[in-house]
C-alpha cells in the first residue's frame, strides 16, 4: 500500500485499560490489589499531527504511550497504526509496524550504548531492520547527525554531549527510519530552558518536514501550548477531558484540566496548590453536570461520570442528567 492512499489516523487507541496486579501482605497469602494504571483510554492521532498528553505524575501518561507503542500489552482494547489493529500480531508480524512507530524518553542517557559512537547509535536501527547497505547506512547518520545540529559528530561518544545534545542523537535515532508516529515521553524535562526551546523547535521543525505524528507527553504546559494541535488531559488512568489546543487553555470545561493550568505559573515549587486543589473528593464533588440539551452528541444520562462531546473535538467527563 502506497503511503499517500493511507487515509487513516497514524495511531488509534480504543478503550485501552491496562490493569497491573499488585501484590500487597507478605507471608503465604498474599493480597492482589487490581490496579487500574490507564482505564479504557481512546485516543485519535490524526495524520500530521501533534497530539498532547498532560497529567500530574503517576496518571498515566507512559503507560498509554508504551500500550501505543505495544511496549507494554493491554489488558483490554485495541492499538491501531495506520487503521491496522496490531494488538493480537505476534513478533513477527509486528516488526515493519515497529518500524513505523518511535520513541525518544526524558532520559536518552540510558538509551544510548556509551561504548558506541554517536555514527553507529543513530545508524542502528536502519542495521536492526536490514534498510540500504552500511555504507548507505553510515550516510544516513552523518546525515541525520547534520539535520539535528550535530554536524561532524559521529565518531564522538555520548559521555562527550551534554543533555541536549543527547536528547538530539535521540531524535536522530528515532527519525532515521522515518517512523509514521513518535512518542515523545517528556523529552525536555531534564533539560534547561534555553536547550528546551531548541529542542522543542527542532522537534517541531522535523515534524513539519516529514510530516510527522507526534504524542507528546508532558507536564509543560507551555510547551504543549505552543506545539501541539489538540490536548488530552489524564487524570487517575482516564482521559477527563480532550479538545483542541486553544479550547483547552481557553475554555477548559473539567475542573482537573483548570487546575493544571492554574498551576502554570508556579516559580517557588513550594507554592504548589495543585495537591490540596486536587483531592479526588473535592474533584468528584465538582464534576462538570450537563443535561443532554447541552452534549454535541447524544449520550445516556447517567450518575456516573462519562466522557461526553460537548461540541469542536471537545470532549469532557461529566455527569449527564436528562
Ligand atoms: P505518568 O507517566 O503519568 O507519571 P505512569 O504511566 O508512569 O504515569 O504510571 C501510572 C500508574 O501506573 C502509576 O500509579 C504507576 O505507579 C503505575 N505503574 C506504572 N508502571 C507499572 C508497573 N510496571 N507495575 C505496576 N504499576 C505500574
Ligand atoms: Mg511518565
Amino acid at each position: 500500500m502506497s503511503e499517500t492512499l493511507i487515509t487513516a489516523p497514524a495511531l488509534e487507541l480504543r478503550n485501552v485499560s491496562k490493569i497491573y496486579a499488585l501484590k500487597s501482605g507478605s507471608g503465604w497469602f498474599p493480597k492482589h490489589l487490581d490496579h487500574p494504571a490507564v482505564q479504557s483510554v481512546s485516543l485519535v492521532l490524526p495524520r500530521n499531527q501533534i497530539l498532547g498528553l498532560v497529567g500530574e505524575s503517576g496518571s498515566g501518561k507512559t503507560t498509554t504511550g508504551m500500550l501505543a507503542l505495544r511496549l507494554v500489552e493491554p489488558s483490554s482494547g485495541a492499538v491501531l497504526v495506520d487503521g491496522v489493529d496490531i494488538t493480537a500480531m505476534d513478533h513477527a508480524q509486528l516488526k515493519p509496524f515497529r518500524r513505523k512507530m518511535q520513541v525518544v524518553f526524558q532520559d536518552s542517557y540510558s538509551a544510548l550504548d556509551p561504548m558506541m559512537t554517536l555514527a553507529k547509535i543513530v545508524a542502528e536501527p536502519l542495521h536492526i531492520h536490514g534498510v540500504g547497505t552500511r555504507r548507505d547506512q553510515a550516510a544516513a547518520a552523518q546525515d541525520w547527525l547534520k539535520r539535528v545540529g550535530l554536524p561532524g559528530y559521529g565518531n564522538r561518544y555520548p559521555h562527550e554531549l551534554s543533555g541536549g545534545q543527547r536528547q538530539r542523537v535521540a531524535i536522530a535515532r528515532a527519525l532515521i527510519l522515518r517512523p509514521t508516529v513518535l512518542v515523545a515521553d517528556e523529552p525536555t524535562s531534564a533539560l534547561d530552558v534555553s536547550v528546551k526551546a531548541q529542542i522543542i523547535n527542532l522537534l517541531q521543525d522535523l515534524q513539519a518536514e516529514m510530516g510527522l505524528s507526534i504524542l507528546f507527553i508532558s507536564h509543560d504546559l507551555s510547551v504543549v501550548r505552543s506545539l501541539t494541535d489538540t490536548v488530552a488531559v489524564m487524570f487517575n488512568g482516564r482521559i477527563v477531558e480532550q479538545a483542541p489546543t486553544e479550547a483547552i487553555f481557553t475554555n477548559a470545561r473539567h475542573s482537573y484540566t483548570r487546575a493544571l493550568l492554574d498551576a502554570v505559573p508556579v516559580l517557588n515549587p513550594r507554592d504548589r496548590r495543585v495537591r490540596k486543589f486536587l483531592s479526588r473528593e473535592a474533584l468528584q464533588a465538582d464534576l462538570p453536570r450537563l443535561r443532554l440539551a447541552d452534549l454535541a452528541r447524544p449520550a445516556t444520562p447517567a450518575p456516573t461520570a462519562q466522557l461526553v462531546a460537548i461540541g469542536d473535538g471537545h470532549l469532557v467527563e461529566a455527569i449527564v442528567t436528562a
